[in-house]
């Protein structure tokens, strides 16, 4: 009898990450024997959990919040995942990935944005803005960096200069916040790399608003939960092209999939479970759940 290949998710919380569902909805659409599951992981336990699954020959993982930097340390992290200094997919042979930035681009790509020579204000300093400045340099994108907290938009803009992703024609600036008006008078891409507009945490706030914007601009939103951010709502009012943050969550995940097994990663049925899961997780909270 075939053993079924187990795959999984660390990071503390947990409960709310819509990874099993995209995933187990890949898996159903290619009538896999799989399945992937949610694991309640601090950073205690990360290492035990990782040489764990590695042990039980799991198929592979994400790593997620607050993970992503202490999992360097028990995988083999490729190139890209050690200069950006953090992992999100692990594969069965223990090497280590960060698909957050090659999520990014494509949603870009699907969108029709060509990144090459374009110029990207990004908004934020974190995570996700270094593993998106990271791809965007490697893609030949001039990326203006703009941060509340403007020594840590410099502190991003020297590591990848000193890990030469800047090689090539990309090319990135530090800001801070404050210059946002200036930055977006150059910007071909407007994206927000921050919480600014996240349900539970900084709701109904944009950092950007439709007067500051000009036509042509895209505005797209790494926050995904609510779908319909105070930012994209703001780009809409303006007419503007929007890629919301659900795309670049669907193509991540497209990308550490397609390194676990060897399909096709069935990226409209994964985005499909996504949205719906969203859609009833809206309906919860206007409930007062979640
Ligand atoms: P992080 O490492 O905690 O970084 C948070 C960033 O937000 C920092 O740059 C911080 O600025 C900024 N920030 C926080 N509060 C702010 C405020 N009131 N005004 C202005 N800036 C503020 O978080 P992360 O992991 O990079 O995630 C950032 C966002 O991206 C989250 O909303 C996350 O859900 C989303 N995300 C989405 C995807 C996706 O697939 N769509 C993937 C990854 C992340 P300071 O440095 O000044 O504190």
């Amino acid at each position: 009898m075939a053993v079924t290949t187990v795959y999984g998710v660390l990071g503390s919380p947990i409960a709310h990450s819509l990874s099993p569902v995209m995933h187990n909805a890949a898996f159903a659409a290619l009538d896999l024997d799989a399945a992937y599951i949610a694991f309640d992981v601090d950073k205690q336990r990360a290492e035990t959990a990782m040489r764990g699954a590695r042990a039980l020959g799991f198929g592979g993982l994400n790593i997620t919040f607050p993970l992503k930097e202490a999992a360097l340390r028990y995988c083999k992290p490729d190139a890209l995942s050690k200069r950006i200094g953090a992992v999100n997919t692990v594969d069965r042979a223990g090497t280590g990935y960060n698909t957050d930035g090659v999520g990014a681009v494509r949603a870009l790509e699907e969108a029709g944005v060509s990144v090459n020579g374009a110029s990207i204000l990004l908004l934020g300093a974190g995570g996700a803005a270094k593993a998106i400045a990271a791809q965007l340099l490697l893609n030949g994108a001039r990326v203006l960096v703009a941060n509340r907290t403007a020594s840590r938009s410099l502190i991003l803009a020297q590591q990848m200069t000193a890990a030469n992703i800047d090689c090539g024609c990309g090319a990135i600036e530090a800001h801070s916040l404050n210059e946002v008006d200036l930055l977006l008078r150059e910007a071909r891409v407007l994206i927000n790399a921050t919480t600014v507009g996240m349900r539970g945490v900084l709701e109904g706030q944009t950092l950007v608003t439709a007067g500051q914007m000009h036509p042509g601009l895209v505005v797209f939103d790494l926050v995904y939960h609510p779908l319909e951010t105070p930012l994209l709502r703001e780009a809409r009012a303006a007419g503007l092209q929007t890629i919301e943050g659900v795309k670049m969550l669907v193509h991540q995940g497209a990308a550490s999939f397609a390194l676990w097994t060897t399909f096709d990663p069935p990226v409209q049925i994964m985005e499909e479970a996504v949205r719906e899961a969203l859609q009833s997780a809206n309906g919860r909270d206007d409930e007062g759940g979640l």
